[in-house]
């Protein structure tokens, strides 16, 4: 692995067009006939990759409570929404409809909250066991699938609102694709869970 400062002759960079993530300056990277001195070098020669593996489950440790975070605002701003909302006479809150959709936005917070709780406190004490990685596969799944799901429902309670630039859960929308993709794809991780546990 080697770090490559940005002015270094040979490398350009082409800006990405983005669904979400835009303050991340996302870029396709093109190295020309690029030389970088030796001290450049990160880490023992050939030992690149494990040393990028050694950061994935962190990685996806961050992105599983990043979701969380995300449902959870998205759950805040409806449940704020549904209170104020009125229509046909009624605040949205009194529909049972509109309760069951934030109810079903809490099943998935807490369980996401709880594994996630749970598995850090395994960590914290030294216990990851051989299924860490397995379980934090899921957990990222679990936690990202939570995450498209409040969102969708958030902004569906929200409405019409919910579609215009400015509230939160429609920026969360548009972060959704990227928790699920980026750090490693929903597919992968079932895979990578399912060889850890031989199946
Ligand atoms: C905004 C953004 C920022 C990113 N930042 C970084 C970064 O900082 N560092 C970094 O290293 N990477 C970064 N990535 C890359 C990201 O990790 C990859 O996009 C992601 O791992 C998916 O890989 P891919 O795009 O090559 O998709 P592909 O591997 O082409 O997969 C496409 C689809 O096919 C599925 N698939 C692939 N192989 C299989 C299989 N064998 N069986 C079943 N299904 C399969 C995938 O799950 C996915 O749904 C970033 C991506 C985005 C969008």
């Amino acid at each position: 692995m080697i770090a490559v400062p940005c002015h270094t002759p040979g490398l350009s960079r082409t800006a990405l067009s983005k669904m979400g993530w835009l303050c991340s300056d996302t870029a396709q990277l093109r190295f020309d006939g690029v030389r970088v001195p030796v001290r450049y070098r990160l880490g023992a020669e050939g030992a690149g990759f494990r040393m990028i593996m050694g950061n994935f489950n962190g990685e996806r440790l961050a992105l599983s409570a990043m979701a969380l975070g995300f449902a959870e605002a998205c759950y805040d701003e409806a449940l704020a929404w549904a209170r104020q909302r009125n229509t046909f006479g009624a605040a949205l809150i009194e529909r049972q409809v509109i309760r069951h959709k934030l109810m079903d936005m809490q099943m998935r917070i807490q369980s996401t909250q709880a594994w996630l709780e749970a598995l850090g406190a395994r960590v914290d004490a030294g216990d990851e066991g051989t299924d860490w990685v397995a379980n934090v596969c899921l957990l990222k799944n679990h936690a990202t699938q939570a995450m498209q799901f409040c969102a969708d429902a958030a902004v569906q309670i929200l409405g019409g609102m919910g579609y215009m630039r400015g509230t939160v859960s429609e920026r969360v929308y548009r972060e959704v694709k990227v928790m699920m993709i980026g750090g490693g794809a929903e597919e992968i991780m079932k895979e990578l869970a399912a060889r850890q546990w031989n199946l």
